[in-house]
């Protein structure tokens, strides 16, 4: 199977997915789209109004500042691969259920081997901790970290610079530097947990 056959594999089994109760409340699942080469794995958090409507991710106003943001370095959404941490949309677009975390989680650690992107870029906290799971986002957005292989790139959820424009140049200003990090990948170092992380480790 090609790389994108498998992908579409994935979107088959996502969309009849029930192992979860969010499936409950479904209209559609979100199971990502993008290029199955894509350079870049954009990962929000869940399914919102929009997205459950149209089986398809970040198409509500988050959405359309994403694709802002995206032109803003002269990329496209068409470029880049986009996905969710969860594929269907909690009710009242609360926060995901860590067992809601865990049962979704196969599908986009699925994607992410197949895709190999050369950077994936996590928005959100929900998103970054799948790949940071002690950082605070207010201390490591904008700061790529390697992890299991990748690059990684946590920023703000783009629909909380919507909630709070003092976020928005901080967004804008992370997105910037995406160009010049993709060009240096070799040099971005390990991700080593805060030290407050390591010493809870010992107890
Ligand atoms: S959120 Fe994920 S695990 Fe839950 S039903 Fe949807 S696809 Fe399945």
């Amino acid at each position: 199977m090609s790389k994108s056959e498998q992908l579409e594999q994935i979107a088959s089994e996502v969309r009849v997915c029930t192992a979860c109760l969010l499936s409950r409340g479904r209209t559609n699942a979100v199971p990502g789209e993008g290029p199955a080469d894509a350079a870049i794995m954009f990962v929000g958090e869940a399914p919102g109004f929009h997205e459950d409507q149209q089986g398809r991710p970040f198409v509500g106003a988050a959405g359309r500042f994403l694709e802002e943001l995206l032109a803003s370095i002269g990329m496209t959404r068409e470029q880049v691969f986009i996905a969710n941490v969860i594929k269907c949309r909690p009710p009242a677009n609360r926060d995901p259920l860590p067992e809601e975390i865990v049962a979704c989680q196969s599908f986009l650690d699925r994607q992410l081997e197949i895709i190999r992107p050369k950077m994936v870029v996590t928005l959100g906290r929900f998103s970054m901790a799948r790949f940071f799971p002690e950082a605070r986002i207010s201390q490591v957005h904008g700061q790529a970290r390697r992890f299991e292989g990748m690059v990684c790139y946590p920023m703000y959820h783009p629909a909380a610079a919507l909630h709070q424009p003092s976020l928005r140049r901080v967004v804008e200003e992370d997105m910037a530097r995406i160009p010049e990090l993709l060009g240096s990948t070799d040099q971005i170092t390990e991700y080593e947990p805060p030290p407050q992380a390591e010493q809870l480790k010992l107890f």
